[in-house]
C-alpha cells in the first residue's frame, strides 16, 4: 500500500486531485505533445513514425531505462506520407473542401480539374455498367449520405448503470462482442457481404479498374464523419491469400493508384446533391504523396530490470502507430504516453520489483495487430503451431491501453476467471480513483489479443468512451485537444500500480489453457 501511495504522489503530487493543469509532477502531457503535435502522426513506417520512435527511445534512455531499443520486425508496408493537399469545388461556385487523402494512395501529379460523377461500384456488374464513362472524372463512391440529427451527447462517461451492464457474462450469439469495431475503413454503406478474401480481391480489382478507366481520383465519406470531422483507413498494402499467406502490393501499383480522398459528409453531400439535380460540378485537387520502399518496422522496447526473479517478465504497452488523418492522440498516443509515464514513475521511484518490467509500444496495429503478433511469434509462440518458447514460460502478464483518452473504470478478464480475485484486490487499493469493475468478458480490437492468442494473460482496461467513436477514432480530429489530462494521469497511476503488483506478487499471474494451434494465422478483428 505504501508503494501504491508513492506511485500516486509521483504522478499527481501530494496537493490532492489530478488534472492540475500541468502543475503536478506528471509528465504525461509532455509526452503526449511530443507524440502528437511535435512528431505525429505516426502512420506505420512513415517518416513521422520513425522520428517519433527515435524521440521515444531517446526520452526513455534519458529516464534511465534499460535495454531501450527499436526492435525490428518485417512488415509489408512501405513508408508513406502526404506532403501536400488542396481540394475545392470550382463550379458551379467555389468551395474549399475538408478532406484528407487515404493512406498509401498516389498523388495527382500536379493540379487536376475534373467533373464529378457518382459511381457506386460494389460488384463486378457495376464495373461493366460504368466502363468507359469515368475517364478524367472525379468519382464519388456513393450517393448523398443520410445524416441523422444528433440527439445524444458527442462524448460521455459510463454511467453506473452502463458499467453494471458490462459485468454479466454474455450468452454467445455468434456476433462480435463488445469492443468489436465494425465498419472499419472507407467502405460505402450497403456494400454487399463478402469474406475478407473476397473483399480484398474486389478492392484490388477496383483499384486497377479505376486506374485503367482513367479516373482522376475517388471521394468517400461516412455519415459518422460529419461537422468537419472525417474518418478514413488506408489502401491495402498486401492482399490476403486463401491459404493465410499475404502477397505484397508492388510499390509501383500503390504509387500509380488514383488518390482516394476522405471528405467530411456535408461537403460530400453538397456535391452529390448538385449532381442529383443535374448541375455539373467541377472539382480541383492537388495532392502530393511520397512513398519509401523500406518496409522494415519496429516496436519500441524499454525495461526496468527485476531483482530476485529478473528472468521473469511483466509487460505493459499499447500501439504506437496511428492513422495520419489527425495526429494520433487518442488512438493511440494516449496508451503510448501512459505506458511511457508508467515506466518513468516506476523507474524514478526506484521501487524494488522482483520481476523485470518490459514496455512495448507496437506498430502495425491499425493494419491488423501486426507488430504485436510479430513480437509474440518471435518471443513466445507461433499461434499456427503453438509451440512455446522458454520466454513464454517466464511472462507473467501483459497490460494494454488502447481505448482512447477515457479514464480506467475497470478491466476485462478475457475469460480468465482466475484473475478476478487478484484484480479485485488490486482495485481495492485504488478505490479512491476508480470503481474497478471486473468483467469476465472479452474485449477485442487491440494488442492484448496477440498475447491471449498464445495462452498468455493479456488484458485491456475498461475506459470511459468519451468522444472516441463520434469524433476522434481514426478521424482528422484525433488530436492533442481531445486528450483529457486528468484521465491520462489516472490511467498512469492505475496501470503503474497493476504493473508493480504483478512484478512483486509471489506467483506469476494464472493462465488459461494453451489454445489449440490456429493454422492460417487466425487473424481476428482489430
Ligand atoms: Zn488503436
Amino acid at each position: 500500500m505504501n508503494a501504491i501511495h508513492k506511485i500516486k504522489v509521483a504522478e499527481l503530487g501530494s496537493g490532492g486531485g489530478f488534472g492540475g493543469g500541468g502543475r503536478g509532477p506528471s509528465r504525461v502531457m509532455d509526452i503526449m505533445y511530443n507524440l502528437t503535435d511535435r512528431y505525429g502522426p505516426r502512420l506505420t513506417n512513415s517518416p513521422q513514425f520513425r522520428a517519433a520512435g527515435q524521440w521515444a527511445a531517446g526520452q526513455l534512455k534519458e529516464w534511465g531505462l534499460s535495454n531501450v531499443q527499436l526492435e525490428k520486425w518485417s512488415s509489408d508496408m512501405p513508408g508513406w506520407e502526404c506532403t501536400y493537399f488542396a481540394g475545392s469545388m470550382v463550379e458551379p461556385t467555389y468551395q474549399a473542401l475538408i478532406g484528407v487523402p487515404v493512406a498509401w494512395t498516389g498523388g495527382t501529379n500536379g493540379v487536376v480539374t475534373g467533373e464529378a460523377i457518382v459511381a457506386q461500384i460494389q460488384t463486378p456488374a457495376d464495373m461493366d455498367k460504368f466502363h468507359g464513362k469515368l475517364k478524367g472524372k472525379i468519382v464519388l463512391t456513393s450517393p448523398a449520405l443520410e445524416l441523422p440529427f444528433p440527439t445524444t451527447p458527442l462524448a460521455h462517461r459510463y454511467t453506473e448503470a452502463e458499467l453494471a451492464e458490462l459485468v454479466p457474462e454474455i450468452i454467445p450469439t455468434g456476433a462480435g462482442g463488445r469492443g468489436g469495431r465494425g465498419g472499419r475503413g472507407v467502405l460505402a454503406a450497403g456494400q454487399p457481404q463478402m469474406t475478407v478474401e473476397e473483399r480484398q480481391a474486389f478492392q484490388s480489382r477496383l483499384r486497377t479498374y479505376m486506374k485503367d478507366e482513367g479516373v482522376l481520383l475517388t471521394l468517400t465519406a461516412t455519415a459518422r464523419g460529419d461537422s468537419g470531422t472525417l474518418f478514413g483507413g488506408g489502401a491495402q498494402t498486401s492482399t490476403r491469400n486463401p491459404n493465410g499467406t499475404a502477397t505484397r502490393v508492388p510499390l509501383e501499383t500503390l504509387e500509380s493508384s488514383p488518390p482516394q480522398v476522405s471528405l467530411t459528409a456535408e461537403h460530400y453531400n453538397r456535391i452529390a446533391r448538385l449532381l442529383e439535380h443535374n448541375v455539373p460540378v467541377k472539382l480541383q485537387f492537388d495532392i502530393k504523396t511520397q512513398f519509401d520502399a523500406n518496409t522494415d518496422s519496429f516496436n519500441v522496447i524499454a525495461e526496468i530490470p527485476g531483482a530476485a526473479k529478473k528472468d521473469e517478465l511483466v509487460m505493459v504497452g499499447g500501439h504506437f502507430d496511428s492513422w495520419h488523418y489527425g495526429t494520433g492522440a487518442t488512438d493511440n498516443g494516449a496508451g503510448s504516453a501512459v505506458s511511457m509515464e508508467v515506466m518513468r514513475i516506476l523507474k524514478s521511484l526506484n521501487l524494488k520489483m522482483d520481476r523485470t518490467v518490459r514496455m512495448a509500444l507496437w506498430s502495425g496495429e491499425e493494419q491488423g495487430l501486426l507488430g504485436s503478433r510479430a513480437y509474440v511469434k518471435e518471443h513466445f509462440a507461433d499461434p499456427a503451431v503453438m509451440k512455446t518458447t522458454a520466454e513464454h514460460g517466464r511472462l507473467s502478464g501483459y497490460f494494454n491501453i488502447d481505448n482512447g483518452t477515457g479514464r480506467i473504470r475497470g478491466v476485462y478478464l478475457q475469460g480468465n476467471e482466475m484473475m478476478r480475485p487478484i484484480f479485485e484486490a488490486w482495485f481495492a487499493a485504488l478505490k479512491d480513483m476508480t470503481e474497478g469493475v471486473v468483467t469476465i468478458r472479452n474485449t477485442g480490437g487491440t494488442d492484448h489479443q496477440s498475447f491471449d492468442a498464445v495462452g498468455l494473460p493479456g488484458f485491456q482496461f475498461i475506459q470511459d468512451p468519451m468522444d472516441y467513436e463520434t469524433r476522434s477514432h481514426h478521424s482528422n480530429m484525433d488530436v492533442y485537444d481531445r486528450i483529457q489530462q486528468a484521465d491520462l494521469e489516472q490511467m498512469a497511476v492505475i496501470e503503474a500500480a497493476f504493473v508493480y503488483n504483478a512484478a512483486t506478487r509471489p506467483d506469476k499471474l494464472p493462465r488459461k489453457e494453451l489454445p489449440a494451434p490456429q493454422p492460417a494465422g487466425g487473424r481476428g478483428g482489430y
